[in-house]
Formats: C-alpha cells, sequence, structure tokens
C-alpha cells in the first residue's frame, strides 16, 4: 500500500527516493526506506543525504539568501500565512500521517500540526515587527543596531515530535531572512521534513531557501561542517550534540542545542493524590515517554508515595497499548528495537539494583506497557538516565530540602515541576531547581511554542526557541553608525 493515495496534499510520487532543493531530486547518498512503527511494515521511502548532497545544497541555500533578506517584508509574510493556510486545509491528513510516522496518537498528531501552524503565524507576525534599537550618540552621527539574518542556519531534528521541532526552527530563521538547509531524523523524513517542505512549496516559498534533507549522522557532520552555514539549530540527544557543538566549532558557527532530560515532579504531602497520580501518569507515559520534558523523575513525600504508586499502577493497568494512530489504544509502540532494548536494559538493571516494578513491562514487539517503578534511588540507572520510554520511576523524599537535593541530582536541566495545595511553599522549592522551564501545579511536558524554551547544563544551552528568543536566535546584531562627512582624526 502506498504511504499516501496522491490525490491529497501530500504526493509520495514527489518524494520517493528524492530530497528536496526547492524542486524534487534524486541524490548521491541513495534512498532511506521508512518503517511504521505500529505495524513493522514500509510506510515509504526517501532519498537519503549523504556528505555531497549536503554541500550541493548549502551552496545553493547561500545563492539564494540574499535576495530572500532584501525582499519586503509584507510579501514574505504571505507565504508563511499561506503556508499555515495549506496546513490548516489539510489538517486531517498531516496529523494521521504524523501519527503513523512517529507511532503517535491522533491526539498527538494533532497537537504536531496545530503547534505548526501557530509557528507558521508567529513566523509572519516578526516579520512586522520592528528589529533594531536606535542607540545614543554624539551630536552629528547616527548610532543605531540592527538584526541581520545569519545567512544560512542548518536545522537537525529528531525523530519524537519531528514536525514541531523542525517547524521551530526553520519558520523563525525563514522569517528572520535566512535560507534553511533542514536534516530531518531518517526515521521520520516526511513529518519533520518533506511535509514543511510541502507547505512552503505550495505557499510559493521561492526555490533554494529550504532544502530538506534526510539522512543520518554523516549528512549531519556535513552540515555543521560546511562554512557557508552560520548557525546549526539542533534538537537531540545530548551525546549528539555534544559531538555537533565540536564539529560546527571548527567553522566557528553559532550552535543552539535543545537535548535531553531527567526532569523532576516533586509531590508534596498535601498534594490531591489523584490530581498528582494523573499528572505524574500524563508527564511519564504520553507518547510512550518519548518526550525530552517527560517526567523521569517523579518524588513523593514519603508519607505518601505508596498510595500514589498504588494510583499510578491502576492507571498503568487500564491503559490499551497498540496503534494509537488508528485509535487503538493510548500508547503505541517504541520508535525503534534499539529503543525498545534501551528501556528493558535501563529497567531490569534498576531492579536488579533494588527497585520494585508494581506494574508494566515489555509486550509484544515495539509495544511496551506503562511501567511503574517503586523504590528508585540514585545510583539506578532509572534515576540517573534519560530512559525515552514509558516507565514512571519514584523516589520518596522526607524534606522539602531532601526533594530539592534529589531533583538537582542529575547533570540535566531542562523541565521540573512541583505540585501542592501550598503554592507558596511549592514555589519556594521551585526556586531552587536546575531547570529551564518550571510548572507549579502541573507536571513537566508543556510547550507553547510562543514562549521561550530551553535547558540548562546537559539539556542545552539556553532558552532558545519560541516568542522573543527567536530574534535573538536566528539573527546577530550589527552596529552602524553615519556622519555627514567624515571626521578629522588627530594623525
Ligand atoms: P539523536 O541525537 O540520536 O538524533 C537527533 C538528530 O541528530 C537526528 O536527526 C540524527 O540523525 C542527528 N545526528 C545524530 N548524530 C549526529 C552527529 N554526530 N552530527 C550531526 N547530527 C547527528 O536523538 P534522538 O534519539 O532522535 O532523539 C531523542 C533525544 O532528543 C532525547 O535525548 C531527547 O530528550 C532529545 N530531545 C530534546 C528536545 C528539546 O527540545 N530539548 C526535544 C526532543 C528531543
Amino acid at each position: 500500500m502506498r504511504a499516501t493515495d496522491d490525490t491529497g496534499f501530500l504526493r509520495e510520487a514527489q518524494w520517493q527516493d528524492k530530497v528536496f532543493n526547492g524542486t524534487w531530486v534524486r541524490p548521491l547518498g541513495g534512498v532511506n526506506p521508512v518503517r511504521e512503527p505500529a505495524t513493522g511494515e514500509p510506510l515509504t521511502c526517501t532519498g537519503n543525504a549523504d556528505a555531497a548532497d549536503v554541500a550541493t545544497a548549502c551552496m545553493a541555500a547561500a545563492q539564494a539568501q540574499p535576495a530572500w533578506a532584501a525582499m519586503d517584508p509584507r510579501s514574505k509574510a504571505l507565504i508563511f500565512r499561506a503556508a499555515a493556510g495549506h496546513a490548516e486545509a489539510n489538517f486531517a491528513e498531516l496529523s494521521l500521517f504524523v501519527a503513523r510516522e512517529t507511532g503517535g496518537s491522533l491526539l498527538k498528531g494533532n497537537h504536531e500540526v496545530r503547534e505548526a501552524i501557530v509557528l507558521l503565524h508567529q513566523a509572519a507576525g516578526l516579520l512586522s515587527q520592528p528589529h533594531g534599537l536606535l542607540l545614543p550618540s554624539a551630536a552629528g552621527r547616527l548610532s543605531y543596531a540592527r538584526r541581520l539574518p545569519h545567512g544560512v542556519v542548518g536545522v537537525i531534528s529528531p525523530f519524537n515530535f519531528p514536525l514541531v521541532l523542525s517547524m521551530r526552527s526553520v519558520a523563525p530563521a525563514l522569517a528572520a531572512g535566512n535560507a534553511v538547509v533542514l536534516k530531518p531524523d531518517p526515521q521520520t523524513p516526511v513529518s519533520g521534513g518533506f511535509l514543511i517542505a510541502r507547505l512552503f512549496e505550495a505557499a510559493g516559498l521561492p526555490k533554494g531557501l529550504l532544502h530538506v534533507l534526510p539522512g543520518g549522522a554523516v549528512a549531519g557532520e556535513a552540515l555543521c561542517l560546511d562554512a557557508r552555514v552560520g548557525m546549526i539549530a539542533f534538537t537531540g540527544s545530548t551525546g549528539a550534540g555534544r559531538k555537533v557543538a565540536e564539529t560546527a566549532g571548527r567553522t566557528l558557527k553559532k550552535v543552539a542545542l535543545e537535548l535531553g532530560g531527567k526532569n523532576p515532579l516533586i509531590i508534596l504531602e498535601d498534594a490531591d493524590l489523584e490530581l498528582a497520580a494523573s499528572n505524574a501518569a500524563w508527564g511519564a507515559w504520553l507518547h510512550q515517554g518519548q518526550i525530552c520534558m517527560a517526567t523521569g523523575r517523579i518524588l513523593a513525600h514519603a508519607s505518601i508515595a505508596e498510595e500514589l504508586t498504588r494510583l499510578l499502577a491502576d492507571k498503568a493497568r487500564a491503559l490499551r497499548v497498540g496503534n494509537a494512530a488508528r485509535g487503538e489504544a493510548e500508547l503505541g509502540p517504541l520508535i525503534n528495537e534499539r529503543q525498545r532494548q534501551r528501556v528493558v536494559d535501563i529497567v531490569d538493571a534498576s531492579v536488579a539494583a533494588g527497585a520494585r516494578l508494581v506494574a508494566g513491562g515489555p509486550a509484544d514487539g515495539l509495544f511496551y506497557r506503562p511501567t511503574v517503578l517503586a523504590g528508585v534511588r540514585p545510583g539506578m540507572p532509572a534515576f540517573d538516565q534519560e530512559i525515552f520510554g514509558p516507565v514512571a520511576s519514584i523516589t520518596s523524599f522526607e524534606t522539602d530540602d531532601e526533594a530539592i537535593a534529589l531533583a538537582n541530582q542529575n547533570e540535566y536541566g531542562l523541565s521540573a515541576a512541583v505540585i501542592s495545595r501550598s503554592v507558596g511553599r511549592a514555589m519556594a522549592i521551585g526556586e531552587r531547581l536546575n531547570c529551564g522551564l518550571l510548572h507549579i501545579n502541573d507536571q513537566t511536558v508543556a510547550d507553547d511554542c510562543v514562549n521561550p524554551f530551553g535547558g540548562r547544563g546537559n539539556s542545552g544551552n539556553g532558552g532558545n526557541v519560541g516568542g522573543p528568543a527567536d530574534w535573538d536566535e536566528y539573527t546577530q546584531w550589527q552596529w552602524v553608525t553615519i556622519k555627514d562627512s567624515p571626521p578629522l582624526y588627530p594623525f
């Protein structure tokens, strides 16, 4: 069966064995077969970019960029609004494809398309904002600072929320006057790449400004090395992010890193336990835990830890695991065999180290049941490592200071949350947590793309996506002075 019926907006015939450079072309790097995680069946086959394909794209992007930067802002804004219009008009088709390709639920597919639409409107809005500062200056001299694009921005994105995570860089980077070379994860090349190419193609983006090259680490490294690329926006694992920063450092590029997380949710003894369990379950298991902001550590006051564990285990047993894109289950499969094995290994090693498996565990193939691990302590892999699987790890504490120390006992610093009936006490705890995103009386997964988003430490290098942060990231300052005539200097 074909991935699309070629009467809709997405046309498999266009991208079959190809990459996008404004038109659809066969790359030198060969082909990239894509499998649907929930069924194990082939879904589609795209082109696979190698280093030479990346070099060609970077050259074409660098050539196309100056005319785009000079184009009038209103005309540019129309393109983003038109792209948003195409996403709205084809919402159901796009959502279903994203759900199928990522192994997610339709709810998650809908979320990604909805956020992509907001990001496109946000990008259009950037084009009517002021982007400079009039600076104090001596008489006879006009002094101002303005934002200039980097030139070509390389975007590297992961498999888990590929549409949002690509679009959150592609749209503002283009709006700020850059050309973009996008390398989506080869497991989700359509949701993370070709879907975006289709939207901009249909919206009339001039050719050469957006290149979409599915490929692996070889293509990613080539993008980081290319001297024509002024900035890399990377979202993915901390290990790959470290390599990206090292590689891009050789040509002194700007690098924005959005990396992994091991996010704590602290639940105090005065919390409504039904609500707390609902928050913990959602944060830990949504999209099978394959979210950078997933609730990776549930820190529960010792007096409520047992009851919370029981409530979570009841929820785990009630959830269905299966083909979530077809509405047959709440949770779908993990992305691949390697990731499933990683989850199995972390849970097994934690149980061997003394944690208690209360519910869940492996199911068939890529499916893994929502899991509850109690008695998790620092030093166990379930406490220390990002799992990227549907595992709720519960650790108990006695005092607020101990909760804070446990929460900060980790090199990640992405999201954190505190649940308590006392907002003042929760906020006092929150103030002392090492994180880029803090939520009081909520769980850790929250991504509203109009806000700055980002982590600290091993989670990345700043709050650099969304809203006002887009100007900071996708442009750099230029200082300009103008005098009527050159002054006479002492010599
Ligand atoms: P990954 O690091 O394996 O891959 C991410 C992307 O990097 C892919 O496109 C991959 O092909 C590319 N890549 C891999 N090695 C590379 C290299 N040496 N040079 C250049 N590119 C390279 O990550 P993943 O497994 O796809 O995604 C999961 C990870 O991403 C998790 O750690 C998760 O927490 C993180 N993540 C972070 C955010 C965030 O906003 N902070 C969002 C989503 C996912």
